[in-house]
């Protein structure tokens, strides 16, 4: 008891509305940074981000595979 705990919410899927933050695509990558916030890239973004990504989120949904070989 008296652990804070932080309420978990189910990992949030990307929807056909979720855009690039670069260039307005369709988002298929989702990078959840440590303050809660998070990162949507196309297949094109996440790619040219992917080892940033990988230091800085804490999780990332990558639903298409966009990064396996990135
Ligand atoms: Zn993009």
């Amino acid at each position: 008891m008296g652990v804070m705990t932080t309420t978990t919410t189910e990992a949030p899927t990307l929807s056909p509305a979720d855009r690039c933050d670069r260039c307005g695509a369709r988002a298929i990558v989702r990078a959840v940074l440590p303050g809660g916030g998070d990162l949507l890239f196309c297949g094109h973004h996440g790619r040219q981000h992917a080892a940033q990504l990988r230091q800085v989120a804490v999780e990332i949904h990558d639903s298409e595979g966009a990064l396996a070989d990135a």
